[in-house]
């Protein structure tokens, strides 16, 4: 493929593939696509008054929308309202549709601490309006993810705190195990939905206590057992 692609000449640059670090070696995970879990944990429902009993919501961020560990990014145009949503993730590593929820988690190849970053204001103008989420969702810098570790190190993530700390001040806090979709069964119903591949990330949703940060702001996100996650906004 490599070979074939260096004869082939392309119209416009090609984009680089966006990756993420492996904890234990030089392995980069290179980032297919990126789902996002709405409304996982009960009471982040009810913070903002939705259904408690809908089935999993998903969305979808841009692969190039990742942003590394360490990394500063520019606060984002069009929002005043600009929300930290602490998430772990779970890196796809093995393709399958219509995956049973019995093995569900042989499909994950490990997990990270992601931040959903999301312009709230634009969410929420759009859901009253009957409009998509993506102007509050997807946009440049809106996914910024650690180190993967691999569940054959790691385990899988089932339970266990999630937090985030802004200027050292712990705004989310609460327990993996407070999940209403667990990663098994996010997996099972968002294959039925789509094939999903090696390479995919899903977010699988934040706690109560989202809340704004401006620039100058660094945030700290941290998941028993894996490498905590900081970002600052420029
Ligand atoms: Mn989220």
């Amino acid at each position: 493929m490599i070979e074939k692609m260096s004869h082939q000449q392309f119209a416009v640059s090609v984009p680089p593939l966006p990756t993420l670090p492996v904890a234990g070696g030089d392995l980069r995970f290179p980032v297919r696509r990126i789902y996002c879990v709405g409304r996982n944990y009960l009471a982040h429902i009810r913070e903002f008054g939705n259904d408690e009993k809908a089935p999993p919501l998903f969305f979808t961020k841009a692969p190039d929308m990742i942003v590394q560990d360490g990394a500063a990014i520019p606060y984002p145009p069009l929002t005043q309202n600009y929300h930290h949503e602490v998430e772990l993730v779970a890196a796809i590593g093995k393709s399958g549709a219509n995956i049973p929820v019995e093995s569900a988690l042989g499909h994950v190849y490990g997990y990270a601490v992601g931040f959903d970053m999301t312009r709230r204001d634009l969410q929420q103008a759009a859901a009253k309006a009957g409009r998509p989420w993506e102007i509050g969702k997807s946009f440049d810098h809106s996914a910024p993810c650690g180190t993967i570790h691999p569940a054959s190190q790691v385990g899988h993530i089932t339970k266990g705190a999630i937090q985030i700390r802004v200027n050292g001040e712990v705004r989310q806090h609460s327990d993996i195990n407070q999940m209403m979709w667990n990663v098994a069964e996010i997996v099972q119903h968002l294959s039925l939905q789509v094939t999903l591949e090696p390479g995919d990330l899903i977010y699988t949703g934040t706690p109560e206590g989202v809340g704004p940060v401006v620039s100058g702001d660094t945030m700290v996100g941290s998941i028993d057992g894996l490498s905590d996650l900081t970002i600052k906004i420029a």
